[in-house]
C-alpha cells in the first residue's frame, strides 16, 4: 500500500481534479487523502466564528461555501450531478443544522465539529469523482476509525485506540484504492476532532505508519524540498534527497516543506517520504529517509519574518544564571511565547519571538517587575543550515545584524 497526500492546491480547480485523476489513475494499493479544496478550510474557519459570536452573516458565509462546491461539481462533473449532490446536500443539510443551533461555550468543540466538513466535502467529491471517471475506490469517514484525546482543535491521536481500527479500514478484498480526510479524527464519545491547522500531512504519515505502508507521497505545488523559498529568493535548488533527521530540523527552524509532526511516524517504521510536484508530476521530486551516510549539502535558508527581538537584563545586577533562567522560561511558558532563537551574556538575555503574540504585553508587563526589558521590533530571523561564508554574505550584507549564532551546521541570524 501507498499513501498519497493530496492538499487544498491540488484540488483548486475543476482543471485541477482532473489532473489529480491522471496521476492516480493507474495506481492500486493506494490510500488517497485529500484536503479541503483551495480556502475552504479558512472560510469554514470565518463560519465558526459568525457561528460562535451569533453573528447572521453565518448564512451568507455558509451559502457561498455551498455555492463554491456545487458550482464546482457541475463543472468537473459535467452536469452529472445526481449521486454528488445527493451526498454533498447531505453534508450541507448537517452543516445547517448546527450553525441554526445555539454554540455551546467551548469554541474550540465548535470549531472542529464545523471546520471538518472542509475535508468531508473534498473528499466525497474526489471519490465519487474517480467513480464518475471509471476508478473504483472505497470512501472512508476517518473518523470512525482515527481516535484522538478530547482536545479540540489540536487533538493528539490515540495510536492504541486506533491502530486496530485504522487497519481495519483499509483491508477490503474488494477494494484497493481508498479515499479518505486527513486533519480529521474523533473522540471516544464521537466528538469530530481537528489535529491543527495544515494537520493533513501528519495524518497521511500516521495512517502509513498503523497500515505499514510502502511509501508516503505529499503532493504540492512545488518540485520538492527547495533549499530556500523560491516565493523570496531566485536561487532556490532542489534537494534530491534529506534524511528523516535533517527533515526535522528543517522544519525545527521554520520551514514550511511539510508539516513538523508527519516526520515521526514514519521515521518509526522506517517509510521514506515522497514530496513531488503535482505541476510535474514525471519529476522525481525529494525522498526523505533514513540515510546511512553523510549527506553533503548545499546551504539551506530558511526564514521567518516579523520577529521581535527582546532584551531582558536583571535589576539588581545578578547574572544570567540558573535561577535568572528558570523565572524568565517559566514566565514565557506562562505566556506561551515561543523562543525561536535566543542568546545570553553575564546580564543579559535575549530572545527571538514571533510578533503578533496575544500575551506579549502581558509577558512584559509580568517580566518588567524583575527585569529591564528592552525590545525591537520588525525583525527577520535567517537560519542558514550548512552555512558558508558566501552565503552567509548573501544573506546578511548590507542589514544590520543584532544576533548572530553558529554551531556547527547551522548559522543563525536577527537581522533588520
Ligand atoms: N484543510 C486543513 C487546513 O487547511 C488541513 C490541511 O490542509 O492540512 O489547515
Ligand atoms: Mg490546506
Amino acid at each position: 500500500m501507498k499513501v498519497y497526500k493530496f492538499g487544498g492546491a491540488s484540488v483548486k480547480t475543476p482543471q485541477a481534479i482532473e489532473n489529480v485523476y491522471n496521476i492516480i489513475k493507474d495506481e492500486n494499493e493506494l490510500v488517497i487523502v485529500v484536503s479541503a479544496i483551495d480556502k475552504t478550510t479558512n472560510h469554514l474557519e470565518r463560519l465558526v466564528n459568525y457561528y460562535f459570536n451569533g453573528d447572521e452573516q453565518k448564512n451568507v458565509e455558509f451559502e457561498n461555501i455551498k455555492k463554491f462546491h456545487l458550482d464546482y461539481v457541475a463543472e468537473a462533473f459535467d452536469g452529472k450531478t445526481e449521486t454528488v449532490c445527493k451526498k454533498l446536500n447531505s453534508l450541507f443539510e448537517e452543516i445547517a443544522e448546527r450553525i441554526d443551533g445555539i454554540p455551546t461555550d467551548d469554541y474550540d468543540f465548535e470549531y472542529d465539529s464545523i471546520v471538518s466538513y472542509g475535508e468531508l466535502l473534498s473528499t466525497t467529491i474526489f471519490s465519487e469523482y474517480l467513480r464518475y471517471r471509471g476508478k473504483q475506490n472505497k470512501f472512508i469517514d476517518i473518523r470512525r476509525y482515527m481516535v484522538t484525546d478530547s482536545n479540540f482543535r489540536d487533538a493528539k491521536i490515540d495510536w492504541k485506540l486506533s491502530e486496530k481500527k485504522v487497519r481495519k479500514a483499509f483491508s477490503d478484498a474488494n477494494n484497493n484504492v481508498f479515499v479518505t480526510q486527513g486533519f480529521i479524527g474523533s473522540d471516544i464519545s464521537h466528538h469530530t476532532t481537528t489535529l491543527g491547522r495544515e494537520g493533513s500531512d501528519y495524518s497521511a504519515s500516521s495512517i502509513a505508519h498503523i497500515i505499514d505502508a510502502e511509501s508516503v507521497t505529499i503532493w504540492k505545488d512545488v518540485p520538492g524540498i527547495m533549499n530556500a523559498d523560491p516565493a523570496w529568493c531566485d536561487f532556490a535548488e532542489k534537494l534530491d534527497e534529506i534524511s528523516f533527521h535533517e527533515a526535522i530540523e528543517l522544519a525545527f527552524y521554520g520551514a514550511k516543506v511539510i508539516h513538523p509532526k508527519t516526520i515521526k511516524p514514519i521515521e518509526n517504521k522506517n517509510i521514506p517520504l515522497y514530496v513531488r510536484s503535482f505541476k510535474d508530476p514525471s519529476a522525481k521530486g525529494t525522498v526523505i529517509r533514513k540515510l546511512d551516510y553523510y549527506l553533503d549539502l548545499v546551504p539551506v535558508y530558511i526564514l521567518k519574518q516579523n520577529q521581535v527581538l527582546i532584551s531582558i537584563s536583571p535589576k539588581d545586577f545578578s547574572f544570567i544564571v540558573e535561577e535568572n533562567m528558570s523565572n524568565i522560561f517559566g514566565l514565557f511558558a506562562k505566556y506561551k511565547v515561543k523562543v525561536n532563537v535566543m542568546q545570553n551574556s553575564a546580564i543579559d538575555f535575549s530572545a527571538s519571538i514571533d510578533a503578533n503574540n496575544r500575551n506579549f504585553d502581558a509577558l512584559v508587563a509580568d517580566l518588567q517587575k524583575e527585569y529591564f526589558v528592552k525590545y525591537n521590533e520588525n525583525l527577520q530571523l535567517i537560519t542558514i543550515r550548512y552555512y558558508t561564508d558566501e552565503a552567509i554574505n548573501r544573506m546578511i550584507s548590507g542589514h544590520k545584524v543584532y544576533m548572530t549564532q553558529k554551531s556547527r551546521k547551522t548559522a543563525r541570524f536577527v537581522i533588520e
